[in-house]
């Protein structure tokens, strides 16, 4: 059906009121801070996300993902974003915002985006040879720099499930290639693998096993080979435990889950990391609130009586993280 819509017709993000990420990261560079990064996939987190980081004066990157396309449909998500900036306006001084691909992974697909008013793309190739994974993101930000739309590359490989992307063991970033790469692929930013994990399940730990922290010593080393320049972490859901009991109360069953702990977030958020990636505490918010009203009230049928207080409560969430781990509240 998408299809049949005519592609010569290109929409810039600036027509829709979206920034690029290069200011926000400027800022959140020289402020010690990380600019959240929420994903959605419908209203209610769209929603949310705008509702909290307008109350919380946050700047925001939405961020859309191959699977959040698939199941939404591409022209609608992006008319969801651009409806959610047109809300922002009406309530009144608007937050700096990005629309992004999360893990793109092919050209067509960045150039699709970037065609139809994303303000910031993803290009993983990561899971490709070196040379392959260098060529690809160059080819992205040929075609997205004339336009003024900043690319994310991703170097080393995070473990977890994550929609399409998924891997069984992560490979750490290797410092010694950053500087390289940067400079070979022109990207503005670089996702790199520390210890985070996409999904709940991040560590498998044998009972009594404490999370292993992040390798902090590699974050170093890559600021020290590229000084200044926006590091992005992905998998950066810290699993938040108190939804999980509620989950688990309510009927659910998630056993073994563990994210990353909050303070080790907050200390990255104060180094070159400018973007942090939470998508799995969303998930674990809807779905706890979602249970509870079901076990509470059986007799429950109109989706807004569910689906609303899950909005809610996503948006105390997500002012939250603004507040005390991404220190990205009260910057604008
Ligand atoms: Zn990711």
């Amino acid at each position: 059906m998408a299809n049949t819509v005519a592609s010569d017709k290109t929409v810039s993000y600036r027509e829709l009121g979206f920034v690029n990420t290069r200011e926000m990261f400027q800022d959140a560079m020289k402020n010690g801070y990380a600019v959240p990064a929420y994903n959605f996939n419908n209203m209610e987190q769209l929603q949310a996300i705008i509702t909290a980081c307008q109350k919380s004066r946050s700047p925001v990157i939405l961020q859309v993902s191959k699977g959040a396309r698939d199941y939404a449909n591409p022209t609608l998500l992006r008319w969801m974003a651009r409806g959610a900036m047109e809300m922002m306006k009406e309530l009144g001084r608007p937050v700096p915002a990005a629309l992004h691909l999360d893990h793109g992974d092919s050209f067509e697909l960045c150039r699709s985006c970037i065609d139809n008013g994303f303000s910031s793309v993803m290009i993983d190739a990561s899971a490709k040879p070196y040379a392959e994974n260098a060529a690809l993101t160059k080819q992205v930000v040929d075609y997205a720099h004339p336009r003024d739309v900043t690319v994310e590359g991703e170097l080393g490989v995070l473990a977890g499930i994550e929609e399409h992307v998924s891997s069984e063991k992560s490979h750490y970033t290797d410092p010694a290639d950053v500087e390289d790469f940067v400079k070979k692929t022109g990207v503005d930013s670089l996702a790199i693998s520390i210890g985070t994990s996409h999904g709940a399940y991040k560590f498998k730990l044998k009972p009594g096993e404490k999370v292993p922290p992040l390798r902090f010593d590699i974050l170093a080393e890559v600021e020290k080979r590229i000084p200044g320049f926006p590091i992005v972490l992905h998998g950066a859901s810290s699993v938040l435990q108190g939804y999980i009991a509620m989950i688990n109360r309510f009927g659910g069953k998630m056993e073994g889950t563990a994210g990353i702990p909050e303070e080790q977030l907050r200390r990255a958020a104060k180094s070159a990391v400018c973007k942090i990636n939470i998508d799995s505490d969303g998930r674990l918010v809807m779905t706890a609130v979602i249970r509870k009203v079901f076990a509470e009230k059986p007799g429950e049928f109109d989706p807004r009586k569910y689906l609303g207080p899950a909005r809610e409560e996503l948006v105390k969430m997500y002012m939250e993280k603004n507040e005390t781990v991404l220190g990205s509240a009260g910057r604008c």
